[in-house]
């Protein structure tokens, strides 16, 4: 009680002190704070927050629970802090069998099945070296078997091992389809060994989809299935006359996932019933017993606890002082399945649609170098609002003054940055948006990605960058307007 009491004798004091200038009480984001959340939301006992899972809802709880002790009103669904939203969840059935020649293989030990399928195989196999080349008689109706190569791929990233592995799939799996082959069986090389334990814990989990999904085309094939076996099958793969029986089968569920909505009333009766949303996702990708690695727990501090503390930081701030607009704060659900938590909540607003804004997204915003960031939506096609950009570049010079990166935010850059956070389903539906990032590091989803590692300091300067731009936004006397012409390239 102590503590709400000194809280509102302070808000009281501020409301009176600062009503004329509307200074953001920045003091309010305090660094202990920041620090003591972060190290709960990152700890093993959420077992890594994966969407669609008990974890997820339980981090979901504790945050319900820490905004309402922060002063903030529920703005869920009904009165409560909560909106739900289902996940369509596809995955290879345990039943499934595969056999090469006489061997039975292990799903996910020994074998992984790329994506989900339907389908009965007993076919010879036919080892090829050139998918571009193989005349289409030679594998028509027979499962084509290929080791990993990196011919015909000139991205930059083909040297990383799991990228390089999904690059070589899809750059393969299609044109081999098209010769109407029964099934691929990929082998792997140096590299693609390195990802396939990393394969094997993810596709485990299959393909997760939601209702208006943005990204709704992610199954290479339609049954036909993708095999990846390990290096050490070559020579059996290899063996003249070898044969394929599978069996592969699909098992689909609906499972529940959260978004977390809470708000602060504005003090202006009429920019009151507007909305400056602070957006981020609590949930992350869970405990993954992946070969070779001790630890399975991904904590996800960074990616993204730090946001998910960082709301709450800002909330209290906004419950000591008000902006003259309302503060909404969504902690979304299942981004890490595919921005699922941003997309419902866009499409399903718990307050109109029209009465959003601006969205101030963050992901991952506590590490790298001290004095970097990065803010995108600044640079055509991801500029949405010039007015919202200066206001957030306005607030760095007065405040952090971070060097900020120019490079991630192009629509040129290889890892499409702008298009994986909860930002984006809101700049698809014209809400003026921006991203804040620390960008990644190479802890970026493993599971030493813990809340130790995080910079603290750099944290409480990237929330009180955050919080700043939204308190001038709440008050400023017009709403950010959208820039005319704003079409995303994807
Ligand atoms: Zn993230």
């Amino acid at each position: 009680m102590r503590y709400f009491a000194a809280l509102f004798a302070v808000s009281l004091i501020c409301a009176i002190s600062v009503a004329q200038t509307k200074k953001a009480p920045i003091e309010a984001i305090k660094q202990a704070d920041l620090k003591r959340d972060l190290f709960r939301l990152a700890d093993d006992y959420f077992r890594g927050r994966e969407a669609g899972t008990l974890d997820e809802l339980k981090a979901s709880t504790w945050l319900a629970e820490e905004a309402r002790k922060a002063g903030l009103e529920p703005a869920g669904d009904d009165g409560t802090y909560f909106q739900f939203f289902s996940l369509n969840r596809e995955r290879i059935s345990d039943r499934s069998t595969i056999k090469i020649g006489e061997r039975s293989f292990n799903l996910w030990k020994d074998v992984v099945v790329y994506e989900p399928a339907f389908a009965t195989v007993a076919a010879p196999i036919v080892f090829i070296e050139n998918p571009d080349t193989v005349a289409e008689e030679t594998v028509k109706g027979k499962v084509v078997a290929l080791q990993f190569t990196p011919q015909g791929i000139t991205d930059p990233r083909k040297t990383i091992a799991w990228r390089y592995s999904g690059f070589v799939v899809s750059a393969w799996a299609r044109k081999l389809a098209a010769k109407g082959v029964k099934a691929i069986l990929f082998v792997s090389d140096e590299l693609a060994e390195q990802a396939w334990p990393r394969y094997a814990q993810y596709s485990n989990r299959g393909s997760y989809q939601i209702e208006g999904s943005l990204f709704p085309n992610r199954r290479l094939l339609k049954d036909i299935p993708i095999i990846w076996v390990r290096k050490e099958a070559l020579g059996l793969v290899r063996t003249p006359g070898q044969r394929l029986d599978a069996q592969i089968y699909s098992e689909s569920f609906t499972y529940p996932s959260v978004n977390v909505v809470a708000k602060v009333k504005g003090t202006d009766p009429a920019l009151a019933k507007e909305y400056v949303l602070f957006s981020g996702h609590q949930d992350h990708d869970g405990v993954r017993n992946i070969e070779g690695v001790k630890d399975s727990i991904m904590n996800g501090a960074d990616d993204n606890a730090t946001v998910s503390v960082a709301l709450l930081a800002i909330g209290r701030a906004f419950h000591q002082q008000p902006g003259k607009r309302s503060a909404l704060f969504v902690w979304h659900g299942s981004e890490e399945r595919g921005l699922f938590g941003s997309t419902w909540y866009a499409e399903h607003p718990t307050v109109p649609r029209e009465s959003l804004v601006a969205v101030l997204n963050g992901d991952m915003i506590g590490m790298n170098a001290p004095d970097s960031a990065a803010l995108l939506g600044v640079i055509p096609p991801h500029l949405n609002s010039s007015d919202l950009v200066k206001i957030a570049l306005q607030e760095n010079a007065k405040g952090p003054k971070f060097k900020l990166d120019t490079a991630w935010d192009k629509a040129s850059h290889h890892e499409g940055w702008y298009f994986r956070s909860d930002h984006f389903p809101y700049a698809k539906k014209n809400i003026p948006a921006v991203f804040f990032s620390t960008l990644p590091h190479p802890l970026y989803h493993t599971p030493g990605d813990e809340a130790a590692t995080i910079n603290i300091e750099k944290l409480t300067r990237m929330t009180r960058w955050m919080y700043a731009t939204g308190f001038a936004v709440a008050n400023a006397a017009n709403r950010p307007r959208l820039e005319p012409g704003f079409k995303l390239e994807r």
